[in-house]
Parts: structure tokens; sequence; C-alpha cells
């Protein structure tokens, strides 16, 4: 099931759904790109874009979650995954998402 379909399931007055957001690897204001996708666009995870990232990405659903339960459409999170350094050394993916969800719903 997509994020969408479990989202409209569980609420059914939602018609759409938006998320606008800008990855950013921290501390290098330099590197950010824009990122945004609506209703079935949306993926399970939004991938970080770091290639050298394992298991990364941001959790769409429990974005759109908070914003619909918590009032929570703004805000910030940090990448899931870990970095390989090393043969046997990670750290933590610096990859940061800032986002924005638009929700409409049925009139
Ligand atoms: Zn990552």
């Amino acid at each position: 099931m997509s994020v969408i379909e479990n989202i409209k399931k569980r609420f059914p007055d939602i018609e759409n759904v938006e998320i606008r957001a800008v990855i950013s690897m921290a501390g290098i204001d330099n590197i950010k790109r824009s990122w945004q996708a609506k209703n079935e666009d949306i993926p399970d995870i939004i991938p970080c874009g770091n290639s050298k990232c394992n298991l990364g990405g941001f959790d769409a659903f429990s974005m759109i979650w908070d914003a619909i339960k918590n009032n929570k459409t703004k805000g910030s999170e940090n990448c899931l995954g870990e970095e390989s350094i090393a043969r046997i050394n990670t750290r933590s993916c610096a990859q940061t998402i800032d986002y924005e969800i638009i929700i409409k719903k049925k009139d």
C-alpha cells in the first residue's frame, strides 16, 4: 500500500497531501536541493541523496501523520541512515530535511 493510500484509508476526509522540502548536508550551506512530491508520488522513504548512506532517508508517513494528528505541518528531521567511512566504521548520515506538509481536506 502506498503512503497516500494508507493515509486516506485512516483519514477518509483527506483529498490531497503534498510534501515540499529542502534536503541539505548539516553544516554545509551550499549543498541544498529542493524536493517535492504529491499524493501517489510520495515514496515510503524520501531518499537522502547521500550515495554513501546505508538504509537512510526520511520517513514520509510519520511526517504526514504528525501533520494530521498533531498539526505539525513544518519540521526538520535527520537522516535515518549511516554512512560508511571505513570498512568497519560508520557514522550517522548528516543529511537533514526541512519540510512542509500541505494537507487539503475534502469540501
Ligand atoms: Zn542519509
